[in-house]
């Protein structure tokens, strides 16, 4: 049985080798986050284009600054005036945040340290040449590419992006994944599940777990345990770039999800995971489409398309597999899990005046949701390290939504 990472560079490997130029549209700068950029962005001036000033003070010539020294105030510049006049000798120009120095000025002294003196400022101490200053073009020459294939958007590449002017963005297209839920025992979430039977929160989550890892989700519903239901509804969802099932991979009489995708000529790469929860997962490829069975309890499916179905998303989406947001904290109480498997616990990291301690919470196993909506992170206990004493450094895995 491969480990967690095994599985999760096999899946890599196998998007890597899909990877091929993919659709592209343009996109309003308003809508692309969480796109990924097929162009590269360049820089319509310099940045910034003034030396710009980065405090409120006098713009000053730093050789005339000293503790008692003495200058003639001249000018007031705000952010946004147009500076033409050069600062001449044995002036000083109150200038603002943002707004351009003055030509002849080469440092900004911040308002704190100065006094008004009728129309003179003293300072009271001494000026370095270039402080509280951004030179002009220090941050981007013209033309320079600031923003390039490849690059995931997010909220400070959108800002960049909007800085130059560019409020059209060529992003490939999202990888579509198709989910669908598998059981006798599921309903609709709007329908009235009777006695025995539950509601289709996975597809909910897998859904929203598509849209934070770069996917456009296609809801496919949910399959009966029967052959024929399956087929069809697993044929449709391989018209998609990714498919997605939860349920009918475990050992069951009913869990018939492998032998239909089998019968469909699928290529398994992995059908099971040195993991809990989450074992029962299978990765494959059926004609052009990766398909992923993830175990139908709702944490194992969570997990599961974290460690496995994301990087597969990055990937179709032509950038770089993201690596999984690991982080060290202090163990507040001791554990002890079963050896062999590396555990993916429900838990929660709080910062502790010097150090993150994280601590798993009581849960009732992997069907388990509320335990998991409690949870920020998920607690990482390695297969041969099941006994954790309490103070021990331990790998936590951020729940990427929340932290
Ligand atoms: P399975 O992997 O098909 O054996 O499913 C294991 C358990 O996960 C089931 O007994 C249900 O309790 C739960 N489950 C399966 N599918 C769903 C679903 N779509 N939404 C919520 N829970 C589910
Ligand atoms: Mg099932």
């Amino acid at each position: 049985m491969l480990t967690y990472e095994q599985a999760r560079r096999t899946v890599i490997e196998q998007a890597e080798k899909a990877k091929g130029p993919r659709a592209t549209a343009k996109i309003s700068l308003w809508d692309a986050l969480g796109f990924v950029l097929a162009e590269e962005v360049k820089t319509d001036r310099e940045y910034p284009p003034f030396h710009r000033s980065t405090r409120d003070g006098y713009a000053v010539r730093a050789a005339e600054v000293s503790d008692g020294a003495k200058l003639r105030y001249v000018a007031e510049i705000k952010a946004g005036d147009a500076v033409t006049h050069s600062l001449a000798p044995g002036t000083c120009a109150q200038i603002m945040t943002g707004a351009a120095v003055p030509a002849g000025a080469d440092a900004v002294v911040m308002i704190e340290h100065t006094n008004p003196e009728d129309d003179s400022v003293r300072f009271d101490r001494t000026a370095q040449a270039g402080q509280n200053i951004v030179p002009r073009g220090s941050e981007a020459k013209r033309g320079e590419a600031i923003l390039s294939p490849g690059m995931r958007l997010g909220y400070a590449e959108l800002a960049l992006a909007a800085q130059v002017g560019a409020t059209q963005l060529r992003c490939a297209s999202k990888p579509r994944v198709a989910i669908l839920s598998t059981g006798d025992e599921v309903v609709l979430v709007d329908q009235q599940p009777g006695a025995f039977q539950i509601r289709n929160s996975n597809s909910v989550s897998l859904a929203a777990q598509v849209r934070l890892a770069g996917g456009e989700p296609v809801l496919l519903g949910n399959a009966a345990d029967r052959i024929d239901d399956l087929r069809e509804k697993i044929s449709h969802g391989l018209q998609q770039d990714v498919l997605v099932l939860s349920g009918g991979v475990s050992m069951g009489k009913y869990d018939l999800v492998e032998t239909v995708l089998k019968d469909l000529g699928t290529q398994f790469y992995f059908d099971a995971v040195a993991i809990r929860p989450g074992r029962p997962a299978v990765f494959g490829k059926c004609g052009g489409t990766f398909v992923f069975g993830l175990p139908g309890n709702p944490v194992s499916t969570m997990v599961t398309f974290e460690l496995f179905v994301a990087p597969a998303i990055d990937l179709l989406s032509g950038a770089p597999a993201r690596d999984l947001p690991f982080v060290e904290a202090r163990l507040s109480v001791a554990l002890n899990e079963k050896p062999g498997l590396t555990h993916f616990l429900p838990a929660r990291v709080e910062w502790r005046g010097t150090a993150p301690e994280v601590r798993a919470l009581p849960w009732q196993g992997s069907g388990d949701i509320a335990a998991l909506a409690r949870a920020n992170c998920f607690l990482v206990v390695a297969a041969d390290h099941g006994q954790v004493s309490a103070g021990e450094t331990v790998p936590i895995l951020l729940r990427k939504d929340l932290i």
